[in-house]
């Protein structure tokens, strides 16, 4: 399993980024930084994770908050694995909402 580390600005470790089956990285979540510049650095507690979508995590050591952001690949992944009749609910969604910006953006053009 090819494992990356991803820390916050101060390099403490927030978890580990790994590669799916399907070659997707995804975030795997440390239920508490560490520092490893530390003479004896913590141990890693359970990880929780996998983590999906958009997230920020905070570094329980120093503050720092870096935000999480899913790949499209992860995201297109996910949706691949909805049943037929989520599929349909979230195609109908994502079309509402791009009539929306269409109806915004055309109100927004005629005060131009
Ligand atoms: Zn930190």
């Amino acid at each position: 399993m090819d494992l990356k580390q991803w820390h916050c600005k101060n390099k403490h470790a927030l978890g580990v980024i790994r590669l799916n089956g399907n070659g997707i990285p995804q975030l795997m979540l440390y239920r508490h930084a560490v520092d490893m510049t530390a003479e004896q650095p913590a141990q890693v507690d359970v990880m929780i994770g996998p983590l999906v979508g958009q997230m920020p995590v905070q570094c329980d050591i120093c503050g720092e908050v870096k935000p999480w952001i899913a790949s499209v690949d992860a995201l297109a992944e996910l949706i691949f694995g909805l049943s037929q009749s989520q599929k349909v609910q979230l195609q109908a969604r994502l079309m509402k909402e791009n009539e929306d910006k269409v109806r915004k953006f055309r109100s927004k053009a005629r005060f131009e």
